[in-house]
């Protein structure tokens, strides 16, 4: 199963790569944390006097999925465990009929790449795998 596990997630790594995913950034003080932002969201928001710099520019565990709070542009991120929990309940049921896209497979394999701490995300496999054996056949 674990070898499975990893073919799909070097599939899905494959397919993400043509997504860019640019490190979260945050309004140091005095706004101190909060929200994640693209670095150009964060710098419109020092610039309009919201903090003093711009925080972050580096990976970040996250407790779910990460999105730019203004822009909505996927952001780098890895998973919690709690995060791992919680994007495995976004993705409860969920069929992937379409072609997985790049922003997809991206957050897929965030989840899958914790089959060994967190095996529960193996749950996802069997659909994950259905839905790349169908791109296969239309490329
Ligand atoms: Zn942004």
């Amino acid at each position: 199963m674990t070898a499975r596990a990893q073919e799909v997630l070097t599939q899905l790594n494959r397919i993400a790569g043509e997504v860019e995913a640019p490190y979260p950034h945050w309004l140091g003080s005095p706004a101190d944390q909060g929200p994640s932002y693209c670095f150009d969201c964060a710098s419109a928001r020092v610039s309009a006097g919201e903090a003093n710099f711009v925080d972050g520019g580096w990976p970040q565990d996250n407790d779910g999925c990460c999105h730019c709070e203004d822009c909505g542009r996927l952001l780098d991120y890895t998973l919690t465990e709690y995060g791992v929990e919680s994007e495995l309940e976004h993705f409860r049921g969920t069929r992937f009929r379409r072609a997985i896209n790049p922003e997809l497979a991206y957050h897929l394999a965030r989840l899958l790449e914790h089959h060994d701490d967190q095996p529960q995300v193996l749950k996802l496999l069997p659909r994950v795998r259905r839905a790349l054996s169908r791109m296969d056949l239309q490329s």
